[in-house]
C-alpha cells in the first residue's frame, strides 16, 4: 500500500466512529480475508458482508492473532475486545472504497484504466509487460476489476511504482461511479462493446454510457473508432483534444493497416502528424489484433518509443494467462501460474493454493520476479509470503531469487536457469503433492508443467471456477441472506468433478452438500471436505460407512427408517437423517398416508435426529406445471407442520431446486438445493444471460484427410461428401461421453471459431467433422461445447436435456480447473 495511515486517519477517511484508536498505530496493509494477513499489527481488517460469509465472524480469531485494527459495521459489539481498535461505519464495502480513493489520491504517477466488454485483462497484461521493460508497473492481479477487486488492486500500488494499470468491470447500472471515484484514471482505454452482462442494463447504449463514465475526469481516452456505436458516443461525451481514436479509415489520431502473414501480422500505424510506425505481431485473429493495437497506442501515448514497444511485443505470446489447477503426476495437484510475473499475482496464486484440499507436501517452483523497482523489498515480501504459506520444498530459478537461500537453508534449491531445473527435475520424486508453479514469461515454465502433469489423451473438460462462483452468487442473491444452500454434487458434480467443485463450494460458504450414493460422500470426506453431506440413496450395506464418515442418509420409507434405527441401536450410534416427502414426484418418499406411522417411528427412535425434511418439485422449470408445483409446496407445508408437532427441535425445511429458486422464491423455507444452475444452465429460461457457462469440453484434431467425391466416412458408410472435400478426425467419441446421436450432422463443433458439422457416425473414441474450405491442421483445438455452444441447444438437437450431456462426460476425460 502506497501511504501508511494511522487509526485516527482511517476513521476520518471512512467517516467512521473510532473506538479506542490513536495516532500511533501505523497501518500499511488492508485485508478482507482473514487467511491473508502477514503483519497483524500493521493490518486493518475490513469485515465485509458477502454472499459467502460475514467477515465479522473472524474478528475474535484475528484479535487473538494480534490484529489491532478493525473496520466494522455500526452494529458490531466491540466491548468483547478491549485490546483492539474498532472503526464503525454504516457500510464496510463503501469504507474500503473510500480508503482506496484516499490511497489513489496520494499516487501522483500516471494511472491507466481499462474497461469495455472483452479483452480488458489481456490488454492490461500486455500493456503491463510492454511498459514493464522500462518502468515499475503496478497492475490489477488477474481480473480484479469489481467493487471490491478495484480497491484491492489499488492497495497493491507502492511508492516505487511509476505507472499503474487498473481494470474496471461492471455488471449492472450504477456501479461505475464508485470505480471512477477510486481509480480517477489519467488515461483511459475502452476495449470494445459486446452484449455480455446485458441483464443489468436497459439497453446497450445505457451500458456504454455507464462504462464511459469511468473516463469523465481523464485527460485522454483511447478507443477503436470502427465500432460505430462506441465512437459516436465518445464523440458526444469527450472533446476532440481528449480523444485518441484509431481506425482503419483516415481522419483519426491513428490510422491502422494490417498485413496478415504466415505466422503473424504486420501492423502499420500512421499518426495524424503523418509519422508512421510498423510492428510485427505474433497474432492473426481479429480480437488479438484489436487488443494489441490498443496496447501499442497506449504505450506510445505514455511516451514509450516504437523500438522498445516492438521489443516487448516480441516476447508476448497469446498464452493462457489463467491460473489453472491440473492433475499432476502420481496424484499430485499442479497449480499452473506460468504466466505470472508479479507479486500481486503470486498472492492470488498462494491464496488459491491454500483453498485446495490438503496434500502431502506443499512445493513451490518460482522464478525471479523481474519487476522493475525495488528488488530487495520485493524479495523481502516473497520471503514473508513463503513463511506464511509454509512450503516443504522450494525450487528457485534465476539470478535474483537465490537471495532466498539464506532464509530457507533446509528447503531451498537454486537453479540458474529453467534448463538446469529441467535437467535435475525427477518427476517421480513427486507423489500426492501440491505443486505451485509460478514464473515470469521468459522463464518458459510451461515446460516444467508439461513435465509434471498427468499424461492423457487430448480431450479435456475445463471448468471455470470464477464462473461457478458467479452462478452461486446469482442464486444467493435471489434468496434471503439467512437461507442456507445445499449444493448437489451427485453424479461427479454433474460431470464437473466432485472433489474440486465441492472444495470450491466449501470455500464459497455453502452449507450442505448432496450426493447420490454413500461412496460419493466417502470420497469427499477422504479428501478433506468438511461440509455436512446428505446422501440421497444410502443402502443398508453402507450404514457403517455413513456413520464412520459422518454422512447423513435420506430416509424415504418406514422400512428404511426401521432398519436404520435398528442398526443404530445395535451399534449404539446416533445418526442425522433427512426425510423425503413425496408430494407428487412418485419416485421415493413418504406419502401423506404414511404420516402417522412416520410420526410414531420418529418418537420411538430418538437415536435418529431429523436434520431436515424436504420434498422435490417435478416441474419447477416449466410454466405449464406452475399450478401443480404450488399444490406440491402447499401440501408439503402441511405435512412438515404435522411432523414438527412431534419434534422438540427444529430441523431444516427445504423444497426448491435450481428452477424452484427462480420460480417460487417465496417457498425457500430454511434451505434450497442448488444443482444444474450452479453448473451454468438456467433451466427456466428466465435469466439465461445471467449465468455463465462453467465448463468447456475440448478436444484436438488428430488428422486431416482430403476426400474425393463419393468417398464415404466411418462405420456403415454413413458419411458422404458428394462433391469431395476435407475432413478432420477428432480425439473424442461416445466412450468419452460424446453422444452417438450427434452423428450425421446432428451435432457440430467449433474449430478456430467456425462451425464444423459431424460427418458419419460418431465412433467409440473418435469422430469426424467436415472442414471443407477451412484453414485447419492436425493439433488444432475443437470445442465441443462451452460459452459459444450452448448445452441447451445441443441437448434439444438430440432430444435430451442438458443434465444428461453434462453427466455423460466420461471420467477418463481430464478435468482442468481455472480462475479467469
Ligand atoms: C438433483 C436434485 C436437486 C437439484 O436439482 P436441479 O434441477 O439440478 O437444481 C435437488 N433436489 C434433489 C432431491 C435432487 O435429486
Amino acid at each position: 500500500m502506497f501511504q501508511e495511515v494511522n487509526q485516527r486517519q482511517i476513521a476520518r477517511i471512512t467517516t467512521g466512529n473510532l473506538f479506542s484508536g490513536n495516532d500511533e498505530v501505523l497501518i500499511s496493509q488492508i485485508a478482507i480475508d482473514s487467511r491473508q494477513i502477514l503483519h497483524p499489527q500493521k493490518t486493518v481488517f475490513v469485515a465485509l458482508r458477502g454472499a459467502k460469509a460475514d467477515g465479522a465472524d473472524f474478528i475474535a480469531q484475528l484479535a487473538e492473532a494480534g490484529v489491532k485494527t478493525f473496520l466494522v459495521h455500526q452494529d458490531f459489539e466491540e466491548r468483547a475486545f478491549p485490546q483492539a481498535c474498532f472503526i464503525k461505519v454504516s457500510d464496510t464495502r463503501r469504507a474500503l472504497q473510500l480508503l482506496a480513493k484516499y490511497e489513489r489520491s496520494m499516487f501522483t504517477n500516471p494511472v491507466v484504466s481499462i474497461t469495455g466488454s472483452n479483452g480488458k485483462t489481456i490488454v492490461k497484461e500486455w500493456l503491463g509487460q510492454i511498459l514493464g521493460q522500462k518502468y515499475a508497473v503496478a497492475k490489477s492481479p488477474k481480473s480484479y476489476n469489481s467493487q471490491v477487486g478495484v480497491p484491492l488492486s489499488i492497495f497493491g500500488m507502492e511508492s516505487y511504482h511509476q505507472v499503474a494499470i487498473l481494470e474496471a468491470g461492471i455488471s449492472r447500472a450504477g456501479e461505475m461511479a464508485a470505480l471512477e471515484e477510486m481509480i480517477k484514471p489519467n488515461l483511459g482505454i475502452f476495449t470494445n462493446l459486446g452484449t455480455a452482462h446485458q441483464e443489468g442494463f436497459d439497453s446497450l447504449d445505457s451500458k456504454l454510457q455507464e462504462k464511459l463514465s469511468l473516463f469523465e475526469n481523464s485527460d485522454l481516452v483511447i478507443y477503436c473508432a470502427d465500432h460505430e456505436q462506441v465512437s459516436s458516443q465518445i464523440e458526444v461525451l469527450f472533446p476532440a483534444e481528449k480523444r485518441i481514436g484509431w481506425s482503419v479509415r483516415a481522419g483519426y489520431e491513428f490510422t491502422r493497416s494490417v498485413k496478415l502473414k504466415a505466422n503473424g501480422a504486420r501492423l502499420l500505424l500512421m499518426k495524424s502528424d503523418l509519422s508512421t510506425h510498423t510492428f510485427q505481431v505474433p497474432f492473426t485473429d481479429v480480437a488479438s489484433l484489436e487488443n494489441i493495437t490498443h496496447v501499442i497506442v497506449a504505450a506510445m501515448t505514455l511516451g514509450q518509443g516504437a523500438e522498445s514497444i516492438q521489443e516487448g511485443i516480441a516476447h508476448l505470446k497469446s498464452v493462457d494467462m489463467r491460473l489453472t489447477l491440473k492433475p499432476g503426476i502420481n496424484d499430485s495437484l499442479l497449480i499452473d501460474d506460468t504466466y505470472n510475473n508479479d507479486l500481486a499475482g503470486l498472492k492470488v496464486a498462494l491464496d488459491f493454493m491454500q483453498q485446495q484440499r490438503p496434500k502431502r507436501r506443499k512445493i513451490l517452483i518460482l522464478s525471479d520476479l523481474l519487476q522493475q523497482g525495488s528488488p530487495e523489498k520485493i524479495y523481502e515480501e516473497v520471503t514473508e509470503l513463503i513463511k506464511k504459506y509454509q512450503f516443504d520444498l522450494l525450487f528457485g530459478v534465476g539470478k535474483e531469487i537465490i537471495v532466498l537461500e539464506k532464509e530457507f537453508p533446509e528447503s531451498f534449491r537454486a537453479f540458474s536457469s529453467t534448463e538446469e531445473l529441467l535437467t535435475n527435475l525427477d518427476p517421480e520424486s513427486f507423489a500426492n503433492d501440491m505443486i505451485l508453479i509460478t514464473g515470469a514469461r521468459v522463464f518458459g515454465f510451461e515446460e516444467v508443467v508439461n513435465r509434471l502433469q498427468q499424461r492423457i489423451h487430448g480431450t479435456t473438460l475445463e471448468i471455470n471456477l470464477n464462473a461457478l462462483t458467479h452462478n452461486y452468487n446469482f442464486y444467493k442473491k435471489l434468496l434471503f441472506p439467512k437461507t442456507k444452500v445445499m449444493v448437489m454434487v451427485k453424479a461427479f458434480a454433474y460431470g464437473g468433478g466432485a472433489l474440486e467443485i465441492a472444495n470450491q463450494i466449501q470455500t464459497m460458504g455453502a452449507d450442505y452438500l448432496g450426493v447420490a450414493f454413500s461412496d460419493e460422500g466417502v470420497a469427499l470426506r477422504k479428501q478433506g471436505i468438511k461440509l455436512p453431506i446428505m446422501v440421497l440413496n444410502a443402502m443398508q450395506e453402507s450404514f457403517g460407512l455413513c456413520s464412520k464418515f459422518d454422512l447423513e442418509p435420506v430416509v424415504f420409507s418406514s422400512e428404511f427408517f426401521e432398519s436404520l434405527a435398528a442398526w443404530c441401536t445395535i451399534h449404539q450410534q446416533k445418526m442425522k437423517i433427512h426425510l423425503d416427502m413425496d408430494t407428487g414426484m412418485h419416485r421415493l418418499g413418504f406419502e401423506e398416508k404414511h404420516l402417522s406411522e412416520l410420526k410414531n417411528l420418529i418418537q420411538a427412535n430418538p437415536q435418529l435426529e431429523i436434520a431436515s425434511i424436504y420434498t422435490h418439485l417435478v416441474g419447477a422449470d416449466e410454466e405449464v406445471h406452475q399450478e401443480f408445483s404450488i399444490s406440491q409446496l402447499k401440501s408439503f407445508e402441511e405435512i412438515k407442520n404435522q411432523i414438527l408437532q412431534v419434534l422438540s427441535y427444529k430441523p431444516l425445511i427445504h423444497a426448491l431446486n435450481s428452477a424452484g429458486i427462480v420460480a417460487f422464491p417465496e417457498f425457500q423455507f430454511d434451505m434450497v438445493r442448488l444443482g444444474i444452475g450452479l453448473y451454468g444452465v438456467e433451466v427456466t429460461g428466465k435469466h439465461e444471460m445471467a449465468l455463465r457457462a462453467i465448463s468447456t469440453l475440448k478436444t484436438t484434431i488428430s488428422q486431416i484427410k482430403e476426400l474425393n467425391p463419393g468417398e464415404t466416412i466411418g462405420y456403415s458408410r454413413k458419411g458422404v461428401l458428394s462433391s469431395g472435400g476435407k475432413i478432420a478426425t477428432l480425439a473424442i467419441g461416445y466412450a468419452d461421453g460424446y453422444d452417438r446421436r450427434f452423428s450425421n450432422g446432428k451435432g457440430y463443433v467449433l474449430i478456430n471459431g467456425h462451425k464444423a458439422p459431424i460427418i458419419g457416425n460418431v465412433c467409440m473414441d473418435m469422430c469426424m467433422v467436415d472442414v471443407s474450405g477451412m484453414d485447419v491442421k492436425a493439433g488444432d483445438e475443437a470445442i465441443i461445447y462451452g460459452e459459444k455452444i450452448s448445452l441447451k441447444e445441443l441437448a434439444d438437437q438430440i432430444g435430451t436435456i442438458p443434465y444428461e450431456l453434462l453427466t455423460n462426460i466420461s471420467t477418463r476425460v481430464k478435468r482442468v480447473y481455472y480462475l479467469d
